[in-house]
């Protein structure tokens, strides 16, 4: 699972907060139903807009591509957990709208993996086949939580999002497969084969892709977020 960076709330037509404020005006508690009676379908939309370009245009769960019109604002603690945290900048994410998968397979089951933690980036791994596990690596007190998600958010039960993966780094590896080996040798052409890939060719999958093809996750962190 990609790690994501979240830049700061977009702005609402007064400069401020697009939550914040919003949340300010309400003068009491934020509750759970404050979600679908207060926050309306344009305020939603340029709050998408601002987590898509964070996530560059990826599902936060299975990193699927998203568009404004397929994607809902996912609530990392659901809102029934923390009805607090409704209109939290840092609790949401864009998320995919399919129901076998993701957020609307998870529902409110809580907890899941939070993508907005560093270390997820290497919780699972990928075959050819695009199929998912939890990595045989990760720290005991992280397995059950990344079984859980694995299961919850259906990231290894959907058809559909298993062949897509397995298209996708199929699809790598034709493409620039014969580049691996110098790659591995030469960071910065390592780093340029990632640029063509992620961000010229807007691929989904990023951390399955490397994983599959045994390729380093550590330009998808810190400064550079392929
Ligand atoms: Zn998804």
């Amino acid at each position: 699972m990609r790690p994501l960076n979240r830049s700061d709330e977009p702005l609402n037509c007064n400069g401020g907060g697009l939550f914040s404020d919003l949340e300010n005006s309400l003068g009491r508690k934020v509750r759970s139903s404050d979600w679908n009676v207060k926050v309306t379908a344009g305020i939603k939309r340029v709050a998408k807009q601002g987590m898509l370009s964070d996530q560059h245009g990826l599902c936060c769960y299975c990193e699927e591509s998203l568009n404004i019109d397929n994607s809902h604002v996912e609530h990392l603690v659901p809102r029934n957990h923390a009805p607090e945290l409704t209109l939290d900048w840092g609790n949401l994410a864009a998320c995919c709208q399919n129901n076998s998968r993701c957020g609307h397979k998870r529902g409110s089951f809580h907890p899941v993996v939070n993508p907005y933690s560093d270390d997820c980036i290497s919780w699972f791994e990928c075959d050819f086949r695009g199929r998912l596990s939890v990595s045989e690596n990760i720290p005991d007190e992280h397995r059950k939580l990344a079984s859980d998600s694995r299961q919850m958010l259906g990231l290894d039960s959907c058809p559909d999002l298993i062949r897509r993966r397995e298209r996708v780094i199929l699809y790598v590896l034709r493409t620039w497969g014969e580049f691996f080996d110098d790659a591995a040798q030469d960071e910065g052409l390592f780093e340029m084969m990632l640029y063509e890939m992620f961000l010229e060719h807007g691929l989904p999958f990023r951390t399955s892709i490397l994983s599959a093809l045994h390729l380093p996750y550590h330009l998808l962190q810190h400064e550079i977020r392929f």
